[in-house]
Formats: C-alpha cells, structure tokens, sequence
C-alpha cells in the first residue's frame, strides 16, 4: 500500500519493470508554463482544445483546468502504437467535425514519437479550415522525430525511452500513475 507521500520507484505493468523518471509534481510545473504560454499567446481568443485519445486525456485535462482563457475541448482518436513500438501506419478511429472551421485549434498531445500521428492529424485537420493550429505535447522525443512539423508548446524533450503513466500505457495498463515512470531493461 503506498500513501499519499509516497511513490514507488519501481512498478511493474503487466510483464515489465519501470522506474520512475518524471515525478508528478515536476509534471504539474511543466503543465503550468505551458497553459501560461497558451494564456498569453491566445489572449482575447477562445481556442479548441482538441485532445488526441487515449494517451492526451490526462494532460488535455490537467491543461485545461489550468487555462485562465475562455477554451473548449474535443477529442479524436487515432491508433498507431502496438505492445511498446510505434505503428508505421495510423488509423483514425473517431474524428473531425465541421465545429473545427474557422476555429484556432490546439492540438493536444501526450507525446510525440516518429511524429506520424501529428502527421496524419495535421492533414485531416487542414480539410476542416480551422482558422489556425498550435501543438500543444507534453513529451517529445526529438530522437525519433521524423516529420517536419513545428512543436509550439512542449513540455519536455525526452530521449528514446518507452514511458508509462499519467495517461501513457503499455498494452492498456499503467495510464493511471500520476508519475511518469520509463522502461526498466536492467531486471525484466
Ligand atoms: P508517433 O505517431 O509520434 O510515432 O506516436 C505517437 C503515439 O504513440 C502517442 O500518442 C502515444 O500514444 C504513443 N507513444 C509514443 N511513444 C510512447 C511511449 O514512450 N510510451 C507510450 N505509452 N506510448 C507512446
């Protein structure tokens, strides 16, 4: 049983071992500059907020919570990620609307890997008119980043590590750690 001042170091997610990387309170601080930077870039404007599911509801909604700036949210989803590798190809899975036009959109995202996700996201969005669009990603892992979008709000750069918790999974499990926690190859 751990209490409330406690975190593990280590968890074990379904047949692996993780170790903590990113406390929840260093998560907190970084969610905090961005949604400063949004307020004060999106001024006198009332942005959408759209979420990638599943990974982005966490972070959409500790973002969103801290916005001072009129805002609404909405969510797509996509799937590209199978076990602990990033899909070559991305599906879209529930979508777009014509509520996107003419709206400044902000791309809500978790973490950005290859970048093929945003990718396909960008494209779909664009046949919507949106008036603008920013990306808003929590991590980003610029080592294996291989498309050529700009990243206007990140969090944090990461290396090529594969993390759980606070919304990220493997397999389906491990979204609901507050901490960030990345894979531990030393004992699986
Ligand atoms: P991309 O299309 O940029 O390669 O991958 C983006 C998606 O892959 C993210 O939305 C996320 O769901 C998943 N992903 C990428 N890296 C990781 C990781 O380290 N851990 C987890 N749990 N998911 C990841």
């Amino acid at each position: 049983m751990v209490t409330s001042n406690e975190k593990p170091s280590r968890i074990k997610v379904r047949d692996k071992f993780f170790r903590l990387y990113l406390s929840k309170e260093k998560i907190d601080e970084i969610v905090s500059g961005i949604a400063r930077s949004i307020d004060r870039d999106y001024s006198g404007k009332t942005p959408l907020c759209l979420g990638i599911l599943n990974g982005a509801f966490i972070f959409a909604s500790d973002l969103m919570r801290k916005l001072q700036i009129p805002c609404e949210i909405s969510f797509v989803k996509y799937s590209s990620y199978h076990g602990m590798e990033s899909g070559e190809k991305v599906n879209r899975l529930i979508g777009l609307n014509e509520t996107i036009r003419g709206r400044d959109v902000i791309i809500v995202e978790d973490i950005v890997d290859t970048g093929l996700t945003m990718t396909k996201l960008l494209y779909d969005l664009k046949q919507y008119q949106p008036a603008s669009v920013s990306i808003a990603c929590f991590c980003f892992k610029k080592e294996a980043f291989r498309e050529n979008f700009k990243i206007d709000y990140c969090g944090l750069e990461i290396p090529k590590l594969f993390v759980v918790g606070y919304g990220l999974d493997y397999d389906g499990a491990g979204r609901n750690f507050p901490d960030i926690y990345q894979l531990d190859e030393t004992d699986q």
